[in-house]
């Protein structure tokens, strides 16, 4: 009987899915560790192309595009085995998880709404990891308002030329290519955006200044200037972009839940294992109540956490419209591994706060999924306008 963790019991999984996560488990332990790795931006942006090859000749990152016929491992994606990866990638490295989820986000339109020769031309390098990508989406003006972006795009006679600028773009400065979305104006707001695939060598695409966050990946600004894209670059319609960038953010959201789950897990095994090993006051730190009600709150936040998050993704395998159940799994699991991961810290002391410690690394990593692929504040409004909506 192949060993496997006993959420993996739950009735969201099949044995598929309980022998992937086996499989998984053991490559991760052989061949990712959460070791405190160099974190300048040179470093840090070797180490991610290192990965995403390592996760491609590893074969997991056919799962986080779609169609057999372009080197994916399914024809469409399993959002569970998705899940699966985030969490577990989380679990063992921050790093791989975002090199692994960037491949899934930034090819997420294509395996949605791309043509033929777009899939054939991007996915198969994405799935073998011979190719990065990018979904360039956010604009200095233009964060959780998504629908205020100035980005346009304006038709010419054989395409569309881009003007504008995108920012916190995550793999900004080495991706290959980027999904990026521009105003075409066929409506206002949010009806009048278009999703288009730009090459990172395109005359008139540069890479505006780089980021530094707190746990370092890398992000950038991008400009546009007169950059030159063939309409065949263009994914789906005109003005089908918003359309675009939600039902990639219903994955890949539900995604951003696992990777927070992959995160407090760790934290909950660390406390553990620190607070059974750490000498206190002639006992251990477990033996007292106040340990154990600490154990006993980070373990139930994350088991709220990831039922929400694997509910959301067996619904969409089962071919439902998960915009309230992704919004949910990503707000709670973001928010209470936030919570989990401060309790590690608090238990492990000073150690916790020492760079290099897999709790601080963890305290760092976490606070971005706050944020991004919409903060909480803005699922909070997707849920609350569903459930008036009745
Ligand atoms: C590490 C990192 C990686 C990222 N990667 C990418 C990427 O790859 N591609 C991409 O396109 N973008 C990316 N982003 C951008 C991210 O999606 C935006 O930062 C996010 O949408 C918030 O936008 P903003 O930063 O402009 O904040 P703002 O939109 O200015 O919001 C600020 C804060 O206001 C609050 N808020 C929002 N709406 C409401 C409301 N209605 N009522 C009350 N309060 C509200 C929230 O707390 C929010 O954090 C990334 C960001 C980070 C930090």
């Amino acid at each position: 009987m192949p060993k496997h963790p006993p959420e993996l019991d739950w009735p969201f999984f099949d044995d598929a899915h309980r022998d992937f996560k086996s499989r998984l488990d053991s490559w991760c332990a052989e061949h990712l560790a959460h070791a405190h790795h160099d974190e300048r931006r040179e470093a840090v942006d070797a180490e991610c192309i290192r990965l995403v090859c390592l996760l491609g000749a590893g074969g997991w990152l056919r799962h986080a595009v779609a169609g057999q016929a372009y080197g994916a491992a399914q024809a469409q994606i399993d959002t569970r085995q998705l899940c699966l990866l985030r969490e577990t990638l989380a679990f063992h490295n921050g790093l791989a998880d975002f090199a692994f989820a960037m491949q899934g986000l930034g090819t997420g339109a294509i395996s949605l709404l791309g043509s033929p020769e777009q899939k054939q031309r991007y996915l198969p390098r994405v799935a073998s990891g011979q190719a990065l990508s990018a979904f360039a989406l956010s604009e200095p003006e233009a964060g959780s308002d998504v629908a205020a972006m100035q980005c346009s795009a304006t038709a010419t006679a054989d395409g569309y030329l881009l003007n504008g600028r995108k920012t916190w773009i995550s793999n900004g400065g080495i991706a290959d290519f980027y999904v990026v979305f521009a105003r075409t104006g066929e409506a206002p707001g949010a009806r009048g955006i278009t999703a288009f695939i730009v090459d990172a060598d395109t005359p008139g695409l540069s890479i505006e200044e780089r980021i530094d966050v707190v746990a370092p990946h890398p992000l950038a600004t991008l400009r546009f200037e007169g950059c030159r894209v063939a309409a065949s670059q263009r994914i789906g319609e005109p003005g089908q972009g918003f359309k675009v960038a939600m039902a990639t953010l219903d994955v890949f959201r539900t995604s951003v839940a696992a990777a927070a789950l992959g995160f407090a897990r760790r934290a909950l095994h660390e406390a553990v294992h620190w607070a059974r090993s750490r000498p206190m006051f002639g006992q251990h730190l477990a033996d007292f109540q106040l340990t154990q009600s600490k154990i006993a709150q980070m373990a139930t936040l994350l088991d709220a956490a990831t039922l929400l998050t694997y509910r959301a993704a067996w619904l969409r395998d089962r071919g439902q419209r998960i915009t309230r159940e992704a919004a949910m799994a990503k707000m709670t699991a973001t928010e209470n591994a936030q919570q989990i991961i401060d309790m590690a810290v608090q238990m492990h002391g000073g150690m916790g706060v020492r760079k290099g410690h897999i709790v601080e690394s963890l305290y760092r990593e976490i606070r971005a999924l706050r944020i991004y692929e919409g903060a909480t504040e803005v699922q909070q409004l997707i849920i609350g306008k569903d459930v008036l909506k009745g």
